[in-house]
């Protein structure tokens, strides 16, 4: 089975959902994550904070049907969202953002381990002593690195993602069962040449 990385295309929305800025104009993690937060690095374990909630004034306005947020979640449109559900696509929840309830957040249900010997992704310096991750690392872990599933209809994300200095970076990717369900729908916003 084949499988593709699900790529937003374009630039993100201009929201984030782990974030927002102080009174002097400073991103900062918002009060309700405040808690998550690594002592020694600062991050915070995204899909852990989802669980306590997304704030009211995450706002999101976009035609597209999947896009990303500035801190790099990954979102699908009510349209979307309904299509994965109603396949069944397994491997995927979803959290609905409270005040653009049209919009939800794609939440892994499961990750699938990745080999970082052969993942060819890139390390910047040693990794954080507490949490264990990296301040900065680059590159999509390659499928050839994953243990990958058997269903038919699957969305998933790899265990280790390309981090970037506040969070890590949603990648999504779905068997060619579920590309075709959504090439068919015509669905929008992601870049299906990306790989
Ligand atoms: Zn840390």
């Amino acid at each position: 089975m084949n499988f593709t990385y699900l790529i937003p295309s374009g630039n993100p929305v201009e929201t984030e959902v782990l974030f927002e800025n102080d009174d002097d104009g400073r991103s900062r993690i918002r009060k309700r994550y405040a808690s998550l937060a690594c002592a020694k690095c600062g991050k915070v374990d995204e899909y852990a904070a989802l669980s306590l909630g997304v704030d009211p004034n995450v706002i999101v306005r976009t035609k597209k049907d999947y896009f990303g947020t500035f801190d790099h979640f990954d979102c699908v449109s009510q349209r979307l969202r309904a299509i994965l559900e109603q396949a069944n696509v397994s491997g995927v929840g979803f959290v609905e953002l409270p005040k653009s309830r049209s919009y939800s957040i794609l939440v892994p249900k499961f990750r699938v381990h990745v080999d970082l010997a052969t993942s060819a992704m890139q390390f910047r310096r040693k990794p954080c002593p507490i949490c264990g991750r990296y301040q900065e690392s680059t590159g999509y872990p390659p499928l050839r690195s994953m243990e990958l599933p058997t269903e038919r209809l699957v969305m998933f994300m790899p265990d280790f993602l390309p981090e970037k200095s506040d969070a890590r970076m949603a990648v999504w990717i779905a068997s060619e069962d579920v590309v075709k369900l959504l090439q068919d729908a015509n669905i929008t916003g992601i870049d299906w040449d990306a790989f």
